[in-house]
């Protein structure tokens, strides 16, 4: 592999092959060998691939910056832009979707951190046109979210949703990662009839406050994440979430106590104080924020401790269903990534199968029954 080439393609910002290069791990998929970037280097994503018998690459997706206030954080961030698009921001999993590799091959489903996913590529296979956009659009991605109580990365509860869809969210060049413009993604999408975020409008980027805080509001009550503002390029990006969801993360983190850093947690919290700043929370509004938020933390902590107390497993709890051959892909995907697997239920729901299963928190249940059994800090 010509490492000048792949650095000179990426638009890496270092000239030394080796900066870059050290970051990259080796994984064997499908006979074919993957070089994976495991954290965001040099100006290229956590999750780019290179694969290198067919030579192709397929970017990881850029992180997206948020803005803790909405005025002026929207007209700041895009200052100089005409119009910025308002979409959901939706609670899942983030699995890019490519054909990495000749004309021909099939398509496959890389989650965030560049492993493929067996399961979600067959649920993907089988749940969106892939063969007739790719047909077409063979060098570009599709940006989807997994959404839905059934996945194996989250369990985040949609109306309308039993077990699992996909949502497209973005459309880029493989390479390149350059975006295909929101309305012509959006149009293409709906060629296609694949599902998207909810869409909140256009506009200018200062009349977008507005909008951004309604829809804040109503996904706010609707026990929903937030929204992503774009310019109309799709090139800029910045996310906005809702009190609820800050609650819901931080119940979540303090449910596996000793799994999340600190930094998880504090960054929650901060999002929250600026929102009730922002908001002119009134004195019985911030009680009732503050209530809820220390809510968020102690329930979720004590019922964990009881758990470990009682003997009950702690861990995060999914179900699965699909084809029986993609779920036992998934378990042996799980098992390469070293977590400890323990299956509550595992059967036939017509031609599927449905497996429960917690990922077990070995930090958290260990540090838990230390302390319970008298250990000290
Ligand atoms: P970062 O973006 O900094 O890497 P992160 O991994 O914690 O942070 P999130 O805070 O969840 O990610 O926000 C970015 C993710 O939001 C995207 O990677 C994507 O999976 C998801 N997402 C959901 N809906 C949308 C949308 N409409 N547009 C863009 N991204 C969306």
């Amino acid at each position: 592999m010509d490492r000048e080439d792949y650095l000179e393609r990426l638009g890496a910002t270092t000239d030394e092959p080796a900066d870059l290069f050290e970051h990259f791990e080796q994984r064997s998929v499908g006979g074919r060998t993957h070089h994976v970037l495991t954290a965001a280097r040099h100006g290229v994503e956590r999750g780019t691939v290179i694969v290198e018998e067919s030579d192709a690459v397929v970017r990881g997706y850029p992180s997206i910056p948020r803005v803790l206030v909405l005025e002026p954080g929207i007209p700041s961030f895009f200052q100089g832009t005409d119009s910025v698009a308002i979409e959901e921001k939706l609670d899942g999993f983030n699995v890019r979707i490519a054909v990495a590799g000749d004309d021909g091959d099939a398509p496959l489903a890389f989650t965030r951190g560049g492993y493929v996913c067996p399961y979600t590529t067959a649920r993907a296979r089988d749940r969106l046109p892939l063969a007739a956009f790719f047909a077409e659009h063979p060098t570009k991605v599709l940006c989807t979210e997994l959404i839905g109580p059934e996945t194996p990365y989250t369990s985040h509860d949609y109306e309308d949703i039993d077990s699992h869809e996909f949502r497209v969210f973005d459309v880029r060049d493989r390479e390149s990662g350059d975006p295909v413009p929101v309305a012509d993604r959006r149009t293409l999408c709906a060629e296609y009839g694949v599902g998207q975020p909810r869409w909140f409008g256009r506009s200018e980027p200062s009349a977008a406050v507005e909008t951004v805080r309604d829809a804040i509001d109503e996904l706010d009550a609707a026990g929903r994440e937030g929204v992503v503002v774009k310019s109309a390029d799709g090139e800029s990006m910045i996310k906005y979430t809702t009190e609820s969801h800050h609650h819901a993360e931080l119940a979540y983190a303090f449910s596996l106590p000793f799994e999340h850093g600190r930094d998880f947690v504090f960054s929650r919290i901060v999002r929250d104080a600026f929102q009730a700043v922002e908001s002119g929370d009134s004195d019985d509004r911030l009680r009732e924020r503050a209530r809820d938020l220390g809510e968020s933390i102690l329930h979720p902590m004590v019922s964990t401790i009881r758990d470990v107390r009682d003997g009950d497993q702690v861990g995060e709890r999914h179900t699965v269903r699909g084809d029986p051959d993609a779920i036992d892909a998934l378990f042996e995907h799980l098992d390469d990534q070293s977590l400890t697997i323990d299956r509550r239920f595992d059967r036939r729901e017509d031609d599927e199968r449905v497996v429960a299963f917690v990922k077990v928190a070995e930090s958290s249940r260990d540090r838990i029954q230390y302390y319970l059994d008298g250990g000290t800090r």
